[in-house]
């Protein structure tokens, strides 16, 4: 490890019915590569059935919080357990999403966007779907979508904000369209003073890029935008994932310091390199 670590907010288990491992052992993993702490955000249950497949059911988000409470309860000393939530931004659905945001008390509540309309645009099934977009509308309702759930201001995260890119589909060089929703994104999230992810996930993903493109660092950077750290683990191997390689972008774009998280309050942890 070229720095020390830094808390790690993004991570799942199988209740989403694509991750592996107990909280315990992506706790473990994380003592093991020296972290001081972590936070589950598993992704969120959503009203009727939506996206069903790629998601806990409500049942099981008193049994999600839980384990995660009792992994934080049994390991206090030794790594602070953080609890959250990946909750989706897909309009429409912003009541129910509310009511569970207030119905339990978060360190933290993190927004994405993984779908445009009915698309899952990040969805391996939807893949396919690609073929018959416009690139370019494509990223500028992405960022279009991404502007609008940092407005709502119903989150403390917006997660891994450039996702639009996984699969390695680009916008035509240039695009003053693209720039423009990319600029606007970033004024609603300064706007609404949520912080922007920086994730490593993009690292093991066709695209093999840090999200969001360091573009998107320097000019978030640029406006005072505060970051936070997550590897988006769905297996306890991934806990700190490609952790270095985002503190380094972070810092080459004048960032020195990173937020911490609970109960929704902030604090801000300094980026050191180890000595
Ligand atoms: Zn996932
Ligand atoms: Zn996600």
């Amino acid at each position: 490890m070229k720095y020390q670590p830094v808390p790690d907010y993004h991570m799942h288990t199988p209740r989403c019915n694509h991750a592996v491992g107990e909280v315990r052992e992506y706790a473990e993993m994380a003592i093991q590569r020296g972290l001081k702490e972590i936070g589950m955000s598993d992704h969120s249950p959503m009203p009727n059935g939506f996206d069903a497949a790629w998601r806990m059911d409500a049942a099981e988000l008193p049994d999600y919080l839980q384990e995660v409470e009792d992994v934080r309860d049994a390991l206090a000393g030794q790594l602070i357990v953080r609890v959250g939530l990946e909750a989706d931004f897909h309009p429409g659905t912003e009541d129910v999403v509310q009511v569970m945001i207030d119905g339990y008390a978060w360190d933290y509540v993190m927004g994405s966007v993984h779908y445009i309309g009915d698309w899952a645009f990040d969805n391996p099934d939807e893949e396919g779907r690609w073929e018959a977009v416009n690139v370019e509308d494509a990223y500028c309702d992405y960022f279009d979508l991404v502007a609008r759930s940092a407005a709502t201001g119903m989150f403390d995260i917006i997660g891994h904000p450039d996702l639009i890119k996984k699969f390695g589909q680009r916008p035509p060089a240039g695009s003053k369209r693209v720039d423009r929703a990319e600029s606007l994104m970033l004024e609603a999230v300064k706007a609404s003073e949520t912080v922007l992810e920086i994730s490593s996930a993009g690292l093991r993903k066709p695209v093999a890029e840090i999200y969001p493109h360091m573009r998107i660092v320097e000019k978030a950077a640029a406006m005072g935008i505060p970051f936070c750290f997550g590897s988006d683990a769905h297996a306890p191997n991934e806990v700190g994932y490609g952790m270095d390689a985002c503190l380094d972008i972070l810092q080459s774009c004048g960032v020195d310091e990173v937020v911490a998280f609970e109960k929704r309050q902030r604090r801000m942890i300094a980026i050191r390199e180890v000595t």
